[in-house]
């Protein structure tokens, strides 16, 4: 393997300083690279499918940002958007036709979507659509699944994947038992597990939530069937289904994971790729449902910043951009070609592994597999995946740094960044 150690002599100073400043130096945990060991790179500036970090290194990026970059990077036509946008001014707390624009392509993309509410990130959005099926059930469990993320509001702080995976934390300090009581939890991919769930808690449960492709435990699919029998179950009990797509929506297929699979939940989070890099997030469903949140019906949620003009244009951008034929098709195309190389030359260089991809969302465990839940994905040697990480991003490439996310690729990948990425993982994984 050839020397490739880079220099991150800036990134270095800047994180040092950055911990005296704020826990742990980061904003959002993952970003401090405590499951992949080493030091986090700092950016300076992102364009296409690459960044830059404060030392002049150049990565070729599977992150996008956790997803909202699937055009690339501060594609052209968003930035020209939001420039002119900008000159409008940059927050109205009033209505502005921008929301029109962005809730109508919204409710056009998602079938369960008839009406939608925006918010400012998933995290809101999850904890505004618990609320709302509390409230059209008049019941208060709610079921969700192990190792699916819904934000960091309390009562999803159960079980969740994403930075409580990979941090190892059990649930959080400070969520009081009170509120967690009422979260019920079950393996992702058992449908008994949801029907004992339903028997045990007669009249009880108000819904179930998940993430209908799982990406904040690693990548993982729902087996056939799982879906549809959610569907089922739910609609016997009288309890809604909740798709949290907040990562899958505008991801896997323009209309999200119900779009790709054909069934339809009673509600649907969403965020990261609609606000196309600006913080929205979003909230929809049924219309008798959604009449019931304020000021239309009694249930309270609100935002100062909420409907923002600049997060809309963004978002609608970022829509119009993928709404032109060929774009999913495209994203499967590299997407599989990356997966496939992966898995390829982890079979090649001896190291036990499973994964792959659904249009431009795709994962790697170094586990023999399969996995179909969070207690598999665990089984998958994270240390080996520090160290993969680690030799990846010496040779320029930037891969999330946890084996429990899911990686994303976007418009602006090109096969040749695809082969590029490949050599690398060929080099890193020969050595390790
Ligand atoms: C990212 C994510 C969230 C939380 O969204 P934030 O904007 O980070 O608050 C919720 N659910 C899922 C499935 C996510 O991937």
């Amino acid at each position: 393997m050839v020397n490739t150690s880079i220099k991150t002599t800036k990134s270095q100073e800047i994180f040092a300083a950055a911990q005296n400043l704020m826990p742990g130096g980061v904003s959002s945990p993952v970003r401090a690279f405590k499951s992949v060991g080493g030091q986090p790179i700092v950016f300076d500036r992102v364009n296409g499918a690459h960044i830059w970090d404060v030392d002049g290194n150049k990565y070729i990026d599977y992150v996008g940002t956790w997803g909202p970059a699937i055009c690339g990077h501060a594609h052209p036509e968003v930035i020209s958007a939001l420039h002119t946008a900008l000159e409008k001014g940059t927050s109205f707390g009033a209505p502005c036709v921008l929301e029109n624009v962005l809730a109508e392509m919204v409710i056009d993309a998602v079938p369960s979507v008839e009406m939608v509410r925006f918010v400012n990130s998933g995290t809101e959005a999850c904890m505004a659509v618990l609320r709302l099926m509390r409230a059209f059930t008049n019941r208060e469990k709610v079921i969700k699944f192990e190792g699916c993320y819904h934000g960091h509001a309390d009562m999803f702080l159960v079980k969740a994947g994403s930075g409580v995976a990979t941090l190892g934390l059990p649930d959080s300090p400070g969520v009081p038992k009170s509120v967690t009581a009422s979260t019920l939890t079950a393996p992702f991919n058992d449908l008994e597990a949801v029907k004992a769930l339903f028997e045990q808690n007669p009249n009880e449960i108000a819904g179930v939530i998940l993430e209908p492709v799982v990406g904040n435990a690693g990548f993982i699919t729902p087996d056939a069937g799982f879906l549809e029998g959610l569907r089922e179950l739910t609609q016997e009990h009288g309890a809604l289904l909740v798709f949290d797509e907040v990562m899958t929506g505008f991801r896997i297929a323009y209309g999200g994971a119900q779009a790709k699979f054909g069934v339809t939940p009673d509600l649907t989070t969403m965020g990261k790729v609609i606000g196309g890099g600006l913080p929205v997030g979003a909230y929809g469903g049924r219309r008798e449902i959604m009449s019931m949140v304020a000021p239309a019906g009694p249930v309270y949620q609100a935002g100062t910043l909420s409907g923002n003009p600049l997060a809309m244009t963004a978002g609608i951008k970022t829509l119009e951009l993928l709404s032109k034929p060929g774009t999913y098709d495209y994203l499967e195309k590299i997407t599989k070609q990356l997966a496939d190389g992966l898995l390829k030359i982890c079979s090649d260089t001896g190291h036990a592994a499973c994964g792959g991809n659904i249009s431009g969302m795709f994962g790697l465990f170094f586990t023999a597999g399969p996995v179909h839940n969070y207690e598999d994905a665990k089984k998958a040697d994270t240390a080996k995946f520090g160290r993969f990480h680690r030799g990846m991003l010496e040779h320029g490439i930037y891969l999330a740094p946890s084996q429990f996310e899911a990686g994303f690729t976007s418009l602006a990948h090109t096969p040749e960044d695809i082969e590029q990425t490949l050599a690398a993982a060929k080099d890193v994984l020969s050595s390790l």
